[in-house]
């Protein structure tokens, strides 16, 4: 990012957002993918201590941070300046053996995403057992993320019975529920998928990586998300909490 993208970046759109927050519309979701030890990389991989410092401003501005389950009605799915979804993709194990018990001591729930393929097979995501343990003590929310993991912005070249039918039946078996919740496999999409999943599907909720552009259609609501880089400074996080970064949809609408 050369200087004057990164003065934008890091103030431009921080002040817009300021003065334009009120037209958020829909509870704000943060979300993050592998916490780790070392010095972590972009949107993959947080430095552990970066996430607590994050996680411990979290806790002591008061924000209320909910699970997915919590979202039982549309007024649930409203922007509240002290509402948080924290949210993290794949299912990566250190979201149990890193991080659960700091967000338990903070009081703080958050989701995953649960790239079905992976969990209980590969020894770099969470197992079953831990998945069924957070979600029965209440912290954690969990949505689907796919069985394989797959580009889905050409819908027409996705399995769609190992995608969504095989992948959603494990996740009932595994924990009881339907997910309500999807994840795009690398945030990609196109309006074709969008149709598609919103009109055949029965999640409620349909996630993107695109900054909070959220909007329903056919009922579902196409939900845009803030990923939390490593490399960002933590005025950027600040603002990106407080739902300054959703200057798109303020500018466009
Ligand atoms: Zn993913």
């Amino acid at each position: 990012m050369n200087i004057v993208k990164r003065i934008i970046y890091n103030y431009g759109i921080p002040i817009i957002g300021c003065l334009c927050h009120n037209r958020n519309r829909y509870v704000n979701v943060i979300y993050y993918h592998d916490i780790v030890d070392d010095k972590g990389y972009s949107f993959m991989q947080t430095n552990f201590e970066l996430f607590k410092k994050q996680m411990e401003y979290i806790a002591s501005k008061g924000y209320e941070t909910v699970r997915f389950d919590d979202l039982k009605t549309e007024v649930d799915e409203r922007y509240d300046s002290k509402r948080i979804i924290i949210a993290f993709d794949d299912g990566w194990k250190s979201n149990y053996t890193r991080i659960y018990e700091l967000m338990k001591s903070l009081g703080l729930k958050y989701n995953i995403y649960l790239a079905v393929k992976e969990i209980g097979v590969n020894p770099d995501y969470l197992t079953w057992d831990e998945v069924r343990k957070m979600h029965n003590e209440g912290m954690v929310g969990f949505g689907a993320h796919s069985y394989t993991h797959p580009d889905m912005s050409d819908i027409s070249k996705i399995d769609l019975e190992v995608e969504f039918t095989k992948a959603d039946a494990i996740f009932e078996e595994q924990l009881g529920y339907k997910p309500m919740d999807f994840c795009y496999p690398f945030g990609t999409y196109s309006e074709e998928s969008n149709e598609y999943i919103s009109s055949h599907l029965s999640y409620k909720r349909i996630y993107t990586s695109r900054m909070m552009y959220s909007y329903r259609q056919n009922g579902k609501l196409i939900f845009g998300r803030n990923g939390i880089s490593n490399d960002e400074s933590f005025g950027v996080f600040k603002a990106k909490l407080k739902g300054y970064f959703n200057v798109w949809r303020t500018i466009i609408r």
